[in-house]
């Protein structure tokens, strides 16, 4: 026991750690410095119960207007933080740069924001990254938050749950109609696991929403395969 808090000592003292925002060695393990604790925005309530996004007054209802206008195929989507100059430094630096020592920290905020989203789910699933994109960078970061959540949750993950389509038949050689279906089409429930999909409330992890047309091809794909509804979990949201 002594040899590893000697140990652990060392390690400290050789790589001192360091803020995920800026960079600077920090007094405490607390992943970020005081300045950029302040400066990025947890995501609190009140907020839509349905798509999450924060309420800048009181409102009556429970809903934001877009989610009343058109409801998601979501159930709810939740998310740690707003995507902005200060949190975009460490979600990059953990999308593109190695930093996947990140992974227990991001995944634990989560965890906090995702709460109602992870006690209606039952199965884990990440959005998939892009086949190209899987061979140049050997990781994908909403699968290792995905594998960390459940982890934390005592849930099941299923990594590979959904895949992306490989379109055979190039673009060009459609007609306009069948162009759109095609691009609609982007994921699909995989067939080894079918029938674990089929009839289960699943959560699906991604780690940033820009646009919302990943997420809602994925949860098309799901509610296809029969999925009796999905809960979407992110790290952030452009708000
Ligand atoms: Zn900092
Ligand atoms: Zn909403």
């Amino acid at each position: 026991m002594k040899n590893t808090r000697w140990l652990s000592h060392c390690i400290s003292v050789l790589y001192p750690p360091r803020c995920m925002g800026c960079d600077q060695i920090i007094v405490h393990d607390t992943n970020l410095c005081p300045n950029c604790w302040k400066n990025i925005t947890f995501i609190h309530s009140p907020i839509c119960t349905c798509c999450g996004t924060p309420f800048d007054h009181d409102s009556k209802q429970d809903k934001c207007a877009a989610c009343l206008d058109q409801p998601p195929l979501y159930t709810m989507a939740r998310s740690a933080l707003a995507y902005c100059s200060y949190s975009r430094k460490f979600i990059t630096d953990f999308k593109f740069r190695d930093k996947t020592h990140y992974t227990n920290t991001l995944a634990n905020w989560m965890i906090l924001a995702g709460n109602s989203c992870l006690n209606s789910g039952t199965i884990i699933i990440p959005v998939p990254l892009h086949r190209r994109r899987l061979i140049n960078r050997t990781y994908n970061q909403s699968a290792l938050l995905a594998k960390t959540i459940a982890k934390h949750t005592s849930k099941p993950a299923y990594l590979h749950g959904l895949l992306r389509t490989r379109h055979t038949t190039p673009q060009t050689q459609l007609s306009k109609s069948k162009r759109q279906k095609n691009l609609k089409k982007a994921f699909t429930v995989n067939p080894t696991y079918a029938d674990i999909i089929k009839g289960a409330s699943v959560i699906l992890v991604d780690d940033v929403i820009t646009t919302e047309t990943t997420i809602n091809s994925c949860c098309k794909a799901l509610l296809d395969g029969g999925a009796t509804k999905v809960n979407v979990l992110t790290l952030a949201r452009k708000l």
